[in-house]
């Protein structure tokens, strides 16, 4: 089997197997074709890029790691999108999700908090030709305010607690899809949708592993750390 086919067999199969906690049998058609059509090679660094069709994460260098396709497709799902939407993702990382958001919506707005993993991402959708998409660097746990509000927020990184912000950025009706919960432990991927009243009415879809969630202080103490270990 090809590698490709092999990936959308993985996320088949990983669907139905989860289909209990997701609530259905298959994934959205656009979704799905979405996920066909990038090349996911493209987002691996060379070393592994014999990984790319695998249905598992892989390192991407700064110690971060693309998403397993699977929970891809299913946050893309969940994120119930429309191809009119404005979404804002957190955690560009290798760019890879943002390339599938770009199929689905309108406009994405990417924040990625390492700056080199933004200038290489940047450089990469620019070059697969994916100019629907802005990505910059910065803090995402203060959302991107410029160009609130949003038709549905993404975050590919593990919170402690659902920033406040990016529910202040939302589209009432919109939603949030976030994994929540300890740092290289136990998280749970919600789904997170505003109500008129300003409230919001939270689910728990299934367990994740995701890479955390950092403040622009953590990233500036480990720089610092790695200057006094020259
Ligand atoms: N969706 C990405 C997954 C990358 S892993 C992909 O498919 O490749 C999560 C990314 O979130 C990492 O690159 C990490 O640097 C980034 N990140 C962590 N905390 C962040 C924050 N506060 N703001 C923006 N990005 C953050």
């Amino acid at each position: 089997m090809k590698g490709l086919q092999r990936m959308m067999k993985g996320i088949e199969m990983e669907v139905n197997l989860t289909r209990h906690l997701i609530g259905k049998d298959v994934l959205d058609d656009r979704v799905m074709a979405a996920i066909k059509q990038v090349p996911r090679h493209e987002f691996l660094p060379a070393d592994f890029r014999f990984l790319a069709y695998d249905n598992g994460p892989a390192p991407i260098g700064s110690g971060q790691t693309i998403s397993q396709p699977y929970i891809v497709a299913l946050m893309s799902d969940l994120l119930d999108t429309k191809p009119t939407d404005t979404i804002l993702e957190i955690g560009t990382g290798s760019g890879y999700q943002t390339a599938i958001l770009s199929k689905l919506v309108k406009q994405v707005y990417s924040l990625e908090i390492i700056e080199e993993l933004s200038t290489q991402a940047t450089r990469r959708l620019k070059k697969l030709g994916y100019d629907n998409v802005t990505v910059r660097n910065g803090d995402g746990s203060f959302g991107w305010p410029e160009h609130a509000p949003y038709d549905g927020i993404i975050v590919t990184a593990a919170a402690a607690y659902i920033p406040q912000p990016l529910i202040d950025q939302l589209k009432v009706g919109a939603r949030l899809v976030i994994p929540v919960g300890l740092p290289y432990s136990y998280q749970e991927l919600m789904v997170v949708e505003k109500k008129a009243d300003g409230k919001v009415e939270a689910r728990n879809i299934l367990g994740v592993s995701f890479v955390p969630l950092v403040s622009g202080c953590d990233v500036e103490a480990k720089n610092l750390g790695e200057q006094h270990d020259q």
